[in-house]
């Protein structure tokens, strides 16, 4: 009989059972304007959310806090920037990124300092993310076994 995810103990556990799919993760890309990245993180909530190019690869992260940033002039929002500025001028490239068939240990390791991280392929094509959500949700599960 195979175990599924609700019955694997942590040190059984991937990164691959516990991360967001790409199909359900929002995203934006590289050329987007800065406008439709402020939408898609109000609408969806989100703190940030990772930027993708035209393969599907992952180029980058995009925040609230970095939009927020780039639109303030000496002593307003300079809200016209929005759609003058596009995403890859404002993103952060400097984001570290996981594989599926790492141990949850290791996925625990990586999110300590974010949110979230991403999952790509040996390619660099993104395939879901994992949450620090996700990755204390085992630790209580694990905590009550
Ligand atoms: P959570 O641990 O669920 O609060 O998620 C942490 C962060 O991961 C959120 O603030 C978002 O930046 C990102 N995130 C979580 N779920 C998604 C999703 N479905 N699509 C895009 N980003 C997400």
């Amino acid at each position: 009989m195979s175990m599924t995810q609700k019955d694997k103990f942590l040190e059984m556990l991937t990164v691959e059972d516990l991360m967001i799919s790409s199909e359900k993760v929002a995203h934006v890309q590289l050329n987007n304007p800065l406008e439709h990245a402020l939408l898609v993180l109000v609408k969806s909530g989100y703190f940030a959310v990772p930027v993708l190019d035209n393969s599907y690869k992952l180029a980058g992260s995009i925040s609230k806090t970095e939009i927020l940033d780039h639109i303030l002039g000496v002593d307003r929002f300079e809200v016209e920037k929005l759609s003058e500025l596009t995403v890859h001028e404002v993103m952060d490239t400097n984001i570290k990124s996981i594989r599926r068939d790492i141990t949850f240990i290791e996925g625990l390791k990586s999110i300590i300092d974010d949110p979230y991280v991403c999952v790509v392929d040996n390619e660099g094509f993104f395939e879901g993310i994992l949450t620090r959500r996700a990755i204390l949700k085992e630790v209580k599960k694990d905590y009550y076994r």
